[in-house]
């Protein structure tokens, strides 16, 4: 194998980080638990490339969890932000850069009217969920187990990846009023959503749904699905929420609306509109939006929205997104996915490799995966073995089974090269796994 397993670098900062930051890392998923080992400390990226800090490169299939659709340290990014830092990183004033990155958004997705930039996706979703709840005078809130929108109290039920990956049901600290206007039901099931409208007329301010989910890995809607909520929604007064956090201006150039085109009434953006900065966006019906303060009496505010450092990366990084840009991820996220596909297949490995898009994940079961329940059943301990070895060989995969895997425009020729080289191997791996033991 050309990479040694080990990484004492990157132990000896984890060592550190954990004595100062609880389970040594900012966010639960970086810290490698759902598969072992030692989180990998980054220090640069260029391209399709990541660098740890023992000075190992790593093809990478996690982009930032999405943000990085152009790949590390794009130049035209990189121009655009230290053009926009050298002017001033913070002024808590209007700005033109915020004003140009909300026309670039309402230009691209035509549902959106009006939008109001914040700094994370679980900004995003909680605004969203307030406005529809202030819009419309109603208390509940539909949302789909597996879906994540990011640790809004209200929306932490059942929520997919990094609460699935530490098996936790719910998280203390959520307590039963915060959760309790919360209805979770199964995704993929629009009976389910008919008949909790029967069951609480008058009482549901929204269904909010991941456009097409990749936080229990990738499970599309079936056809028919998000049209149906959508009708649902319209039927019985409530607000059709469509988080496009993952999927907004990624899975095409106006995201995962401008795939089915069915019309929300609000939507949240995030990762690929900051250009790899803390930018996200809510928006929607111009009527809706204009419940929002100051226009109306929906409070809402944010000391760093639209910072002129993040917008000026993020309108770079939009601007660079033409056709052109996502044939490039659509086709080299394919090969990697055909890639993937073979090699588990020459080891008999049963696998299921879904996608939305360039967005895809593989299961390790035989079975179609149509909501978390399925998501679930899967052989994750196959998973465990398959990634490590990839990481060894180079190729740094979401750690965890439940996560969608991201590509950009430039994973290039030889980028997937190398993936090619290391998928038998792990393909042997994941097929020699056993569970408890992986
Ligand atoms: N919504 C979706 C669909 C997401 O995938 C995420 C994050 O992964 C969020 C919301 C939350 O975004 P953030 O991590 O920026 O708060």
């Amino acid at each position: 194998m050309p990479y040694s397993y080990e990484a004492p670098v990157s132990q000896s900062l984890f060592d550190r980080a954990s004595q100062v930051t609880p389970g040594g890392v900012n966010s639960p998923v970086r810290a490698f638990r759902a598969v072992g080992g030692t989180p990998r400390f980054m220090v640069s990226g260029t391209g399709p490339y990541l660098t740890d800090a023992d000075g190992r490169e790593y093809v990478d299939l996690v982009c930032s969890w999405g943000p990085m659709i152009l790949g590390h340290a794009h130049p035209e990014v990189v121009a655009a932000v230290r053009q926009a830092v050298a002017r001033g990183t913070s002024f808590g004033t209007p700005g033109e850069g915020e004003v140009a990155l909300a026309e670039e958004i309402v230009e691209r997705v035509a549902p959106v009217e009006q939008v109001r930039l914040v700094s994370s996706g679980t900004e995003a979703t909680m605004s969203a969920i307030r406005l529809a709840r202030g819009f419309t005078g109603r208390s509940k809130v539909v949302k789909f187990a597996g879906c994540y929108h990011g640790h809004v109290d209200a929306l932490l039920a059942a929520a997919g990846s990094g609460v699935a990956t530490f098996g936790l049901p719910d998280t203390p600290g959520v307590t039963g009023a915060q959760a309790g206007d919360t209805i979770v039901l199964p995704y993929n099931d629009l009976e389910a959503v008919q008949e909790a409208f029967h069951r609480h007329p008058g009482e549901i301010a929204c269904v909010i749904t991941e456009a097409s989910p990749g936080n229990m890995g990738v499970v599309p809607p079936r056809p028919g699905f998000n049209q149906g909520l959508k009708d649902a929604c319209a039927k019985n007064g409530a607000l059709y929420i469509s988080d496009e956090v993952m999927t907004g201006f990624r899975t095409s150039r106006a995201g995962w609306f401008g795939v089915d085109g069915v019309v929300p009434d609000l939507m949240t953006f995030g990762k690929v509109m900051g250009g790899g900065f803390p930018a996200a966006a809510f928006g929607g019906r111009a009527d809706v939006m204009a419940h929002l303060a100051p226009a109306g009496p929906v409070y809402q505010a944010g000391t760093l929205s639209g910072n002129p450092v993040a917008t000026a990366a993020g309108l770079a990084q939009l601007r660079l997104l033409d056709d052109a840009a996502y044939e490039k991820v659509d086709a080299v996220s394919r090969e990697i996915q055909a890639l993937v596909v073979d090699a588990l297949a020459a080891e008999g490995v049963a696998h299921r490799l879904q996608s939305a898009s360039n967005m895809f994940s593989v299961f390790f079961t035989d079975r179609e995966v149509r909501d978390y329940e399925d998501a679930r059943r899967q052989e994750s301990f196959r998973f465990t073995a398959f990634f490590h070895s990839m990481l060894a060989q180079g190729v740094y995969l979401p750690p965890s089974a439940f996560e969608s895997w991201f590509v950009s425009t430039a994973h290039d020729e030889r980028a997937v090269e190398r993936i090619a080289a290391a998928l038998p191997a792990a393909a042997r791996a994941a097929a020699a796994a056993t569970e408890g033991t992986a």
